[in-house]
């Protein structure tokens, strides 16, 4: 009876005339005993079980080529082979569509979105229109397996051929991930074969989706690893180039200048080795910094200072930088920025030094650079400023924008042959204006020149000695 699909009393009972028993129920008992055994019955339950267990291998085939085809196939023709399982899926329901709904949103929103779908010649006739009811949702969710008469039940959603829709939920590890829906355009129903056999495809399916994103997103965790590894082994090789050269400078001029016995010699020698050791000095800092900044020990001290005499010093280092190169600096001040400001003013001269250095080394001779400050806002007694440094220089492409400031990266590699530089001022600078409530950024066009932009945030300190400066004043410019 079980093979034959009867599985309760009355379907067993039932009298189908054939065979000169009362019912299916006395002939299987009349089979059982060997006796008056009506031959045409048994030729018929017979067939009826070979037809199902054909039925049933025809199943698991199509499941077994699903899983198959699913976990061989190259990323180009994925797609196209889900498509084609949701074909002979169909067909084997006796569809005109199948396809696979994912939950999207969070746990509690009701949206689903289709990732995979196969609906025949015409989908425009077969799909459904807008969204799928909450309700619906809720009873997937309950692993409840729904059948939809499309003319009776909602049937704004679907179009005038549509007849009859089967939805039944997927749920991997006791998670809700979606559903598979089945549309016929005839009045029908789903055997529980079928629908186990829409359920089945559907957790191949959704389990081959979710081995695809987990091996993608492995691979970019990878290429992540093994791109931060290169970084830092180019910083390596980058970095004992930088140690390297100013100490063989100290070294080999300490010698020269030892066997020197005229003074002009001497002072020349002297001259190189200082500007040797500053040098080294510097990257020996920005070293240490960015030990500090990824221990997460970095900190700033915020003291009252003058911040006009601030923007002085760092217009004096570079006057002295770009002067050799013959380019034209100018200097332009918000006259509403407060003279007297809390906050870390050496770590604020670091940013603007780095950025500045970097426009005048990225700078040809000749061209122009240009360092302005405004007020932003304020705030009760905190002021928010904005710093540019903008250049004529080389520019950033923005691929390499995208990477600039990271630590240990360089715009390009051939850029540390040429320009020297560690490829740490950048991330020190973004962790110093962070750590004073503002943020950084670039906006540049290669060939045209760069402008590194910045906010912090400051407290305006009443100025004891009120005495105007050089700089102040509605936008000046030193040069
Ligand atoms: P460093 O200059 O010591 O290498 P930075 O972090 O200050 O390190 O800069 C990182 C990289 O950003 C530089 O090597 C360069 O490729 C690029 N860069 C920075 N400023 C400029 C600029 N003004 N113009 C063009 N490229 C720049």
């Amino acid at each position: 009876f079980l093979l034959m699909g009867k599985t309760n009393f009355v379907k067993q009972n039932f009298n189908c005339g054939a065979c000169g028993s009362d019912s299916c129920r006395d002939m299987a008992r009349k089979v059982a005993l060997g006796v008056n055994v009506p031959y045409n019955c048994v030729v018929m339950a017979h067939d009826e079980a070979k037809h199902e267990r054909a039925r049933n291998a025809e199943y698991l085939s199509l499941i077994r080529n699903i899983g198959d085809n699913l976990f061989s196939t190259e990323d180009a023709s994925y797609a196209a082979q889900v498509e084609e399982s949701l074909r002979v899926l169909s067909e084997t329901v006796g569809c005109s569509a199948v396809a696979i709904w994912r939950r999207a949103g969070g746990p509690d929103s009701a949206q689903c979105k289709r990732v995979f779908g196969w609906y025949g010649d015409d989908p425009s006739s077969v799909s459904i229109h807008g969204d799928w009811p909450a309700e619906w949702i809720e009873r997937l969710k309950n692993e409840e397996r729904i059948l939809i008469n499309a003319r009776v039940d909602h049937a704004s959603l679907f179009p005038n051929n549509v007849q009859t829709l089967f939805i039944v939920p997927i749920h991997l590890r006791g998670e809700f991930w979606g559903f598979v829906d089945a549309v016929s355009i005839v009045d029908r129903t789903f055997s529980q074969e079928e629908a186990s056999l829409l359920e089945a495809a559907g957790i191949l399916l959704f389990s081959g989706i979710l081995e695809r994103e987990l091996n993608g997103s492995l691979v970019t965790a990878k290429e992540e690893a093994l791109a931060g590894t290169r970084a830092k082994s180019d910083f390596l090789s980058r970095m004992s180039h930088e140690i390297r050269t100013p100490m063989n400078a100290i070294i080999g001029m300490t010698h020269m200048g030892k066997q020197a016995d005229v003074l002009d010699r001497k002072d020349y020698c002297l001259d190189k080795i200082s500007n040797a050791s500053s040098h080294l000095l510097g990257v020996i800092n920005d070293i240490l910094d960015m030990s500090k900044i990824e221990a997460d020990e970095f900190e700033l001290s915020a003291v009252p200072s003058r911040y006009e005499q601030m923007l002085q010093n760092v217009s004096n280092v570079i006057n002295f930088r770009e002067n050799e190169k013959k380019q034209n600096f100018t200097v332009h001040i918000d006259s509403r920025i407060p003279a007297m400001l809390e906050g870390d003013d050496q770590r604020l001269t670091q940013v603007l030094t780095n950025l500045l250095s970097n426009a005048v080394k990225f700078t040809p001779e000749e061209g122009s650079i240009r360092l302005s400050a405004a007020l932003l806002g304020e705030d009760g007694d905190t002021c928010t400023l904005r710093m540019e440094v903008t250049d004529t220089g080389i520019g950033i492409t923005k691929e390499q924008q995208k990477r600039l400031f990271q630590s240990f990266e360089q715009a390009e590699s051939g850029t540390a042959r040429k320009f020297g530089g560690t490829g740490l001022g950048l991330a020190i600078s973004k962790r110093i204006v962070e750590l004073m409530g503002g943020n950084i950024w670039i906006e540049s066009v290669p060939g045209k020149g760069s402008s590194f932009l910045f906010t912090v945030q400051a407290k305006r300190v009443l100025d004891t000695d009120a005495s105007t400066s050089a700089l102040h004043g509605d936008m000046q410019s030193i040069r």
